[in-house]
């Protein structure tokens, strides 16, 4: 087969590794830390699990600053324990649902939080406030090999004040959980990632500002924003 132009396939780094993982979808959950829900002034509880996508070019990995999105006033940082999956299916059980991990990074859903409380209030789609060019930095991602984090906290730093730390153990939907969940909705593949949810302590970033971001014993991040 041959195509009109070329189109690139987004790519993540693997730690200690030459190879590159694909990346087919991004999906993210939102509200799932009790203290995130309650800040957002939402109920902190379980309820039904809230999901939402980005584009798969919207990685930014490799050292490469992310370029400060346009027409935002108030672009937030959601530190996040990002799932590379290796396969995937349909109605996977919870039980079932790790065999489908690859590895772990962490990795930051940059929102546009004007354009989403603005989204919100007369109900439409998110996408303009979270699926937007460059929204989804994310660290090398460190295969599992059979490890997988239980009270690890990701941290996030912003010009070196701690802005988000917690436990992944305070997630109200766990990551088998959440793999379960999507695969009812989406038939799950690999080079899927998924972002799962941000701890309390969302804030402003500003163009200058350098952003630090950890999942402790696994990996860091850091960034700033390209002109
Ligand atoms: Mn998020």
């Amino acid at each position: 087969m041959s195509y009109v132009f070329p189109v690139p396939i987004p790519s993540v780094p693997i730690a200690a590794s030459e190879l590159r993982f694909p990346v087919h979808r991004i999906y993210c959950i939102g509200r799932n830390y009790a203290e995130h829900a309650k800040e957002m002034g939402s109920a902190p509880e379980k309820g039904e699990p809230v999901f939402f996508m980005k584009p798969a070019d919207a990685v930014v990995s490799d050292g490469r600053d992310p370029r400060f999105p346009s027409v935002t006033k108030n672009l937030h940082h959601e530190v996040e324990l990002v799932v590379a999956l290796q396969t995937g299916g349909r109605d996977i059980a919870v039980a079932d649902a790790l065999e489908c991990v690859f590895g772990y990074s962490v990795g930051v859903d940059l929102t546009r939080r004007d354009l989403q409380a603005a989204a919100k209030a007369k109900g439409n789609p998110w996408d303009i406030a979270k699926g937007f060019d460059d929204s989804a930095p994310i660290a090398p991602i460190v295969l599992s090999g059979g490890r997988h984090p239980i009270a690890e906290r990701v941290v996030l730093s912003v010009n070196g004040t701690q802005r988000q730390a917690a436990s992944v153990a305070d997630m109200l939907w766990s990551v088998p959980e959440i793999i379960s969940e999507l695969s009812k909705l989406y038939e799950l593949q690999a080079g899927d990632l998924i972002y799962t949810g941000t701890p309390a302590g969302v804030g402003a970033l500003l163009p200058e500002d350098r952003v630090q971001c950890s999942l402790d014993g696994w990996c860091t991040l850091e960034f700033g924003f390209s002109r």
